[in-house]
């Protein structure tokens, strides 16, 4: 595989089964097999649900070099299946960096931007297929596309030659160009059962009854569910929970939020400290909405976060929506100063002060 990020590195990564999405990807491999399938597909659904993971899946169903009648889908053991799974297939050029701004040097080929060992989706298409197969594309939350990144491509969806496809993935289409989407047909991804969603997390060795919490915490979505995990959310729910019952002072509350263990990204404290108040503002505002509903009136069954926020005192539950969504507004300028570089322990402190009754 061709990955624009690091092009000498190497990455073998398993080739796992999407649960939940693969009778849509065996649908799309059928279309492959009938020449019916569009140049440029576009995943979406919520973080962490597998859209990557399916679209890894459709990939390396394309390349897999082995016809099984009525069993649509990578074999796994074929040299095709191999090399695709040990990242060296010369027909999959990747962009699945997390975190990094897309620029337009790993679309389009630009002499000035050109480094040594570099390689960009115009050339990487413009190639003919190293297998005489399938070449594929795949982009990893291309949300990440800065605008002359996706301009660039358009000719490129339109027309990426024969017997190639695009897959872009996004948990936010409307962040881009609709002239990307446009040209894109769009595949979306429902959230996962919760016994699909606490069957991947098992295989992740979490114990089963974390792993049934989890799935409702994360609303079906097992990559959200395990970001969740390496983060206490269960212990910083818990926090969550006495801070909205005004059981304890609010800036203690703050204190031990920050002070809550877990596997949190940034290598200073200081990016560690604002991972924590992240996560937790991103939990609040979760919990918050949830909070907000049942005062709408809907069962806490329902509710992701319904065990907590039925479990609040009626004095607190019962404050109506207006309070709730006051909160709600206030939460969201708090989760907005974090990317303001404002100090992370005064914005958990003032989340603390607002989420108490
Ligand atoms: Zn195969």
């Amino acid at each position: 595989m061709r990955s624009s990020a690091e092009p000498a590195v190497e990455r073998a990564e398993a080739l796992v089964e999407p649960l939940g999405h693969v009778a849509r990807m065996r649908e799309l491999l059928g279309s492959a097999a009938r020449e019916r399938l569009p140049h440029a597909l576009l995943f979406t659904g919520a973080r962490g649900v597998g859209k990557f993971l399916a679209a890894r899946w459709l990939a390396c169903g394309l390349l897999c070099t082995t016809q099984r009648s009525g069993a649509l889908g990578p074999c796994g053991t074929c040299g095709g299946c191999r090399q695709f799974t040990t990242g060296n297939h010369l027909d999959v050029f990747a962009i699945d960096d997390e975190g990094e701004r897309i620029r337009l040097k790993k679309i389009a080929y630009r002499p000035d931007h050109e480094e040594p060992e570099a390689v960009e989706a115009e050339r990487f298409l413009a190639t003919r297929a190293a297998a005489g197969g399938w070449r594929v594309v795949l982009v990893r939350d291309a949300e990440r596309m800065l605008d002359e990144a996706q301009n660039a491509m358009l000719k490129m969806l339109e027309e990426p030659g024969r017997k190639a496809l695009w897959i872009l993935t996004t948990a936010q289409p409307q962040a881009l160009l609709p002239t990307v989407r446009s040209r894109c047909i769009a595949v979306p991804f429902d959230a996962l059962s919760p016994e699909d969603c606490a069957t991947v997390l098992a295989r992740h060795g979490l114990a089963l009854d974390e792993a049934r919490s989890l799935a409702v915490w994360a609303r079906g979505s097992p990559g959200l569910a395990l970001w969740l995990a390496a983060r206490s959310a269960k212990e910083l729910r818990g926090v969550l929970q006495v801070v909205l019952a005004g059981a304890t002072p609010p800036l203690d509350a703050a204190r031990a939020l920050m002070e809550i263990e877990g596997d949190f990204t940034g290598s200073t404290p200081r990016e560690i400290a604002r991972d924590r108040a992240r996560t937790v503002l991103d939990l609040a505002l979760e919990v918050g909405a949830d909070a907000l509903r049942l005062a709408a009136g809907l069962p806490p069954s329902g509710l992701a976060h319904g065990d907590l926020v039925a479990g609040l005192p009626a004095t607190v539950r019962e404050r109506g929506t207006g309070e709730f969504g006051r909160k709600l507004a206030a939460l969201l300028e708090t989760r907005a100063d974090i990317d303001k570089n404002l100090d992370p322990q005064s914005l958990l402190d003032r989340a603390c002060l607002t989420l108490a009754p």
